[in-house]
């Protein structure tokens, strides 16, 4: 295929405004895939994206159109649509010069709407707005024509009205796809060059990475170097994603396609890194970033002769998620266990349900936290840490405010996007949680969109969820990492008996330490209450001693305990 007729394009939208759907119609009407009820969303191969309807790992297809008696192949680039999963959205992105941008004629602008067009649009690409489910009574799409004429700046008459469901004006997406989407600049004569913007591991082969070639070419049995590592490989097979495997010769400049070569783990083709031709060395592609964690939780085998089995299902699941940091960890009470590291709270929450669904596993996961930092001013410790600024991820080692200048946490700005009624309700929640709000515009007569700086923290809980509530629904929320901000923190005890209980330390922001420190205590209080009964029965019997934990000088029935862990 020459270049110019390749389009490589990804689709960005808010959860729920049909991304799967369209890109299954795109695939039927390019004979990727039969049309039949069985292929419904065969691009969320995933049974937790099944049941909450996210894309958690991309998948990628290529597509063979004609149009106007040319062959076309078009890239079609998957990504994971949430928040959490915004680098390797930018890496998809980057893949790509073209995005189609669907918007629910019925919901209009949410969002995640709004991150993924700024990501977009920072990479300069093409973007086509879509309004999706014109089928449906409720719709208004001249209302949001004009929302994204309004938020985005983008000319109203540049809107395709579709109804991924039915198919209606589907044959316009793939013709605006061709013709509005400019071909990758890229030439086979260059040197070999390849971002890799996904990357999976198979039992049998390895690492299979997801690779867009942004110059030159790469056969079989070529050496390869990934820049990020400098380790070299040799190419196994190389193939086009039609969304299977179709293995192929070769891989040219503005192809997309996979490639295998022997690598043993998903961390040795990170996204976002380069791969090129040990003979050729190039400059690596700009913007890679090694994953960041961002929450962290504690993970405990329910049980400890669970242990084994736990940890080879963690193992297996961060085979094939490099963003994924694991710590072993042991708590008192809980026994051994780990500190696993997230990209977002729901990296996490998907991590959870996969070892459960797809392990079987039972895990106690503990409420989740944010990594701090600390500036130290002991010139000792300095020394010991071999730097003067540290972070902090497991609270118990908090260090002193005597030998600390500065604490930081992490911030977040946050758009939140609702009707104008709830605006009052928002606001308040926001400021209770030491939210400052830098921006708030209306984007149409009766939706308000609001920006916040929050501290991540406030937010990492239940945030979400009371916004949702308070707003019948309608609110939605996204955010964007913000650096760092000094803050007044303190390391909060909880006492049992008089003595600290390690797993119980939080760090708090001092104006919100004496609310948070009676939540947990209440927590405790209302479970022992109900129990106390029961408890004392418990305790004539065998098989309640395994129910109760020692902490401290004190026990404490495991499930209470458990509790104000999780904080529910
Ligand atoms: P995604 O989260 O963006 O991938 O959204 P999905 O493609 O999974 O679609 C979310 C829901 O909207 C599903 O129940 C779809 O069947 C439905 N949906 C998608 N497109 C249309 C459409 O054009 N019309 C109607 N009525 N429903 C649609
Ligand atoms: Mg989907």
């Amino acid at each position: 295929f020459p270049a110019d007729k390749i389009r490589n394009f990804c689709i960005i939208a808010h959860i729920d405004h049909g991304k799967s759907t369209l890109a299954d119609r795109l695939l039927e009407m390019t004979g990727a895939i039969a049309k039949t009820e069985k292929n419904k969303q065969v691009l969320d191969k995933l049974q937790v994206e099944r049941e909450r309807g996210i894309t958690v790992k991309a998948q990628t297809a290529s597509l063979f159109y004609s149009h106007q008696g040319e062959q076309y192949l078009l890239n079609l680039i998957d990504t994971p649509g949430h928040v959490d999963f915004s680098y390797e959205v930018s890496r998809s992105i980057s893949a790509c010069q073209g995005v189609l941008l669907i918007v629910d004629a019925n919901q209009g602008i949410q969002a995640q709407t709004v991150a993924n067009f700024y990501l977009a649009f920072e990479a300069q690409l093409t973007i086509i707005p879509i309004l999706n489910k014109i089928d449906l009574k409720n719709a208004d799409p001249k209302r949001v024509e004009s929302q994204i004429e309004k938020v985005f700046d983008i000319p109203r008459d540049d809107c395709i009205r579709i109804s991924a469901k039915h198919g209606t004006n589907v044959e316009m997406v793939l013709q605006a796809v061709v013709n509005r989407i400019p071909p990758p600049a890229v030439s086979s004569d260059d040197p070999f060059r390849a971002l890799v913007f996904d990357s999976n591991f198979d039992h049998y082969r390895g690492v299979v990475a997801n690779i867009a070639v942004f110059g030159g070419r790469v056969r079989k049995g070529d050496k390869i170097v990934s820049a990020h590592l400098g380790k070299t490989y040799e190419v196994n097979e190389i193939g086009l994603l039609r969304p299977d495997e179709h293995p192929t010769q070769r891989l040219y400049a503005g192809q997309v396609g996979y490639i295998i070569a022997g690598m043993k783990d998903v961390k040795e083709a990170q996204i976002g890194d380069t791969l090129y031709l040990q003979e050729q060395p190039v400059k690596a592609l700009p913007g890679f970033k090694p994953a960041k964690a961002m929450v962290f939780a504690g993970m405990y085998p329910m049980d400890q002769s669970e242990y084994p089995g736990l940890r080879s299902a963690i193992e297996r699941l961060t085979l094939n998620d490099s963003s994924v940091t694991v710590q072993k960890d042991s708590s008192l009470a809980l026994g051994a266990g780990w500190r696993l590291g997230f990209l977002g709270l729901l990296h996490m929450e998907v991590f959870n349900q996969r070892l459960e669904q797809e392990y079987n596993a039972s895990v106690i996961v503990t409420a989740p936290t944010v990594p701090y930092k600390a500036v130290l001013s002991s010139a000792k410790l300095i020394k010991e840490h071999g730097s003067e600024e540290i972070t902090i991820v497991n609270p118990a080692q908090f260090p002193d405010r005597s030998v600390v200048s500065e604490y930081l946490e992490p911030m977040v700005l946050g758009t939140i996007l609702a009707p104008d009624a709830y605006t009052g309700k928002i606001m308040a929640l926001c400021s209770n949680r030491r939210a400052i709000q830098k921006n708030m515009v209306y984007i149409d007569d009766q939706r308000v969109m609001m920006k916040y700086l929050f501290p991540l923290n406030e937010i990492v809980v239940d945030f979400y969820d009371l916004l949702k509530s308070l707003s019948s629904g309608y609110a939605s929320f996204d955010y964007e990492n913000a650096g760092y901000q000094a803050a007044d923190l303190i390391k909060m005890d909880i006492l049992l008996n008089g003595r600290s209980v390690e797993e119980l330390i939080t760090i708090v922001h001092r104006d919100r330490a004496y609310n948070t420190g009676k939540a947990m205590l209440q927590l405790m209080e209302n479970y022992g209450g109900d129990i106390t009964r029961k408890m004392k029965l418990l305790k004539r019997q065998a098989e309640g001693k395994k129910k109760m934990r020692r902490i401290g000088n004190v026990e404490v029935p495991k499930d209470a305990f458990i509790n104000v862990l999780k904080r529910k």
